[in-house]
């Protein structure tokens, strides 16, 4: 049974910085994933990352776009942290190896991003998550003799002890089937977040809300969850990304007519403002009839503005996948995109170290809820929120298992439990039951139609109608492959069960909160009200349903203002 000071569930940027800063601060530490660690899903970060760099910047400028950027609904003390510990991180990767791209004074470029006041993202071209996971990775090769890899892993649930601490987890060898217990003193999730509980989605197939999911079922409690970002650039069939850095530098969207109908919204940000605002703007140009394409679903991205050579260098990625996955030369002509879902703001509700309300139990990263986004992320503070609060998380959980003992605990009927439900699902016969995908396919379905870009009672009561529905037959979905090895249909169901804990608590949310704010738009509560409704909601597993309680926003120095672009 593998014994840690500190369990790090997820391989991604916040679970390779985590790691990374709890080994170097001498604890013993075990990193594990459901893939290779650098095909976690940040490898698909294309944009860059935020920090207030430039000689005339200020942090607390970026903290103030981020605090409106969230429409007030983000905890200000955080995004103080995050903003004001920014460009030691962003500098602190180039020193470990990550090669910034850098102007022809041979400084570090920066480029324009959504709802920032001046350029301040970093990045490599568009593939910097890649850039970023690649060398984080090889820093921890270094520490190969305290940090234990566990790759091709996947957590099946966290173990409690009899006081309701976190005291490891058990994990299903993927390779082989192995089904074993892994305690530690503290376990650290980095799970990522939950977009493919919505289809189409930006996100890779392994995202698929496990870690948000474990949690809460251990009784910790989730927060923001409706505040689910619908990114504005997305390829319409299949809802692949075109990163916010096209727009970055300097492309344009435009309607049927031609028109850039940005400026009726957001007349001096124009197309960056932030992603709720024009995501909205265009949904409303599809909506009333001045959409482009067939049956007008789509938007056009003018990325021909832009010169040709800049293109070709700073946006390589997203030339080949116009032309790869759209059948467009980018350079030349103007290529479809719409909203799609691309982020949660929302996850397991930590502390600034990363701490949840369980003992030993953190989280960082998009499967956590700092609250550092509220109701709308800026493009570019992802990645900084996986450094910055997997770094922390790391530091605060080396230092507690300094302090402390091995946990006691005897997981026999955990394991014996998880072993059971996994046996159950390979015996499941196919009659009287439907394919885990059919389900997973009408979930994705209901939720991009009830709970995207604008949402009313109605649907959404319909949405947690059909959710509860899937949830039942999700418990008789039946699969293909009976065996032990590589056996992926089998943790496909496992996923499925995530996701749907997922799904219901963004639905049970945004049923709650009746009012407009940041991503949420409800059509039939059209206005922010501050009055009633400037708090976070935090819902807690209690009795097999999602208890609803509230919990303060944190203000330090901003006080709401009306949020004009
Ligand atoms: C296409 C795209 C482009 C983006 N571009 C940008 C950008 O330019 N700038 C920006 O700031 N943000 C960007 N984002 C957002 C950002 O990339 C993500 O929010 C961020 O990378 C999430 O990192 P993470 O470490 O929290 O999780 P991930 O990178 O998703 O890692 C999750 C890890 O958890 C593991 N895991 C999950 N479940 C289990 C389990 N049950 N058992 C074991 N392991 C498990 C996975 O294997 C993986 O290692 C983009 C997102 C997308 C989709």
């Amino acid at each position: 049974m593998p014994a840690h000071d500190v369990l790090i569930i997820g391989a991604g940027l916040a679970g390779q910085r985590a790691a990374l800063a709890a080994a170097q601060d001498g604890a013993s530490v075990a990193i594990m994933s459901k893939v290779h660690p650098v095909r976690s899903h940040s490898v698909a970060a294309a944009g860059g990352i935020n920090a207030a760099i430039s000689v005339d910047d200020d942090w607390r400028s970026h903290a103030y776009d981020t605090v409106k950027g969230s429409d007030f609904l983000g905890d200000q003390d955080a995004i103080e942290i995050m903003c004001s510990e920014a460009p030691g991180e962003v500098m602190n990767l180039e020193h470990m190896g990550v090669t910034f791209h850098r102007n022809d004074r041979g400084e570090m470029d920066l480029r324009a991003f959504g709802g920032a006041s001046m350029k301040r993202t970093a990045y490599v071209a568009d593939i910097t998550g890649q850039a970023l996971l690649h060398v984080l990775y090889e820093q921890l090769m270094k520490h190969h003799e305290t940090v234990e890899r566990f790759e091709e892993w996947f957590t099946t649930s966290l173990l409690t002890d009899e006081a309701g601490n976190c005291a490891g987890v058990i994990a299903r060898d993927i390779r082989t089937g192995a089904l074993e217990v892994f305690t530690a003193k503290n376990v650290i999730l980095a799970c990522g977040g939950a977009g493919q509980a919505y289809r189409p989605t930006t996100n890779g197939l392994i995202v698929t809300g496990d870690g948000i999911s474990m949690a809460y079922r251990v009784g910790a409690p989730l927060m923001d969850m409706e505040m689910v970002q619908y990114h504005p650039t997305c390829l319409v069939e299949t809802g692949m990304l075109i990163t916010e850095g096209a727009r970055g530098e300097g492309a344009h969207l435009l309607n049927a007519n031609g028109e850039r109908f940005m400026e009726k919204s957001a007349p001096n940000k124009m197309e960056l403002a932030s992603r709720d605002v024009v995501s909205r703007a265009e949904q409303i140009e599809i909506n009333e009839g001045r959409g482009v394409g067939p049956d007008g679903r789509g938007i056009y991205l003018d990325i021909t503005v832009v010169p040709r050579k800049r293109t070709l260098e700073a946006l390589r990625e997203i030339v080949n996948l116009g032309r790869d996955f759209a059948g467009v030369d980018i350079t030349r002509e103007p290529i479809m995109i719409r909203p799609g879902q691309h982020y949660i703001m929302g996850g397991v509700k930590t502390d600034v170290d990363g701490r949840t309300p369980i003992d030993g139990l953190y989280a960082a990263g998009e499967v956590a809820c700092v609250s550092v986004h509220g109701g709308n992320r800026l493009g570019a503070n992802s990645l900084l929120d996986t450094l910055i609060f997997g770094r922390r998380a790391g530091e605060h959980a080396a230092a507690r298992a300094a302090a402390m003992g091995p946990p006691k605990i005897d997981a026999g009927a955990q394991l014996k439990r998880d072993a059971d439900e996994l046996e159950a699902i390979i015996a499941r016969p196919r009659e009287g039951g439907r394919r885990v995908s059919e389900i997973k396919n009408e979930l994705g379905d209901t939720m991009n139609k009830h709970a995207a870009v604008f949402r009313d009672e109605e649907g959404l009561n319909s949405a947690l109608e059909t959710i509860h529905r899937l949830r039942e037959e999700s418990g008789k979905a039946w699969i293909d492959d009976r065996g032990t090895v590589f056996n992926q249909d089998v943790l496909g169901a496992v996923e499925l069960g995530f996701m749907i804990d997922c799904a219901e608590t963004t639905v049970v949310a945004a049923i709650e909160r009746k009012e407009s704010r940041g991503a949420q738009y409800r059509t039939d509560f059209p206005e922010r009200n501050d009055e009633e409704w400037l708090k976070h909601i935090d819902l807690t597993l209690k009795d097999g349903e999602p208890e609803v309680s509230y919990s303060e926003v944190t203000f330090t120095q901003w006080q709401p203002e009306v949020r004009k672009y």
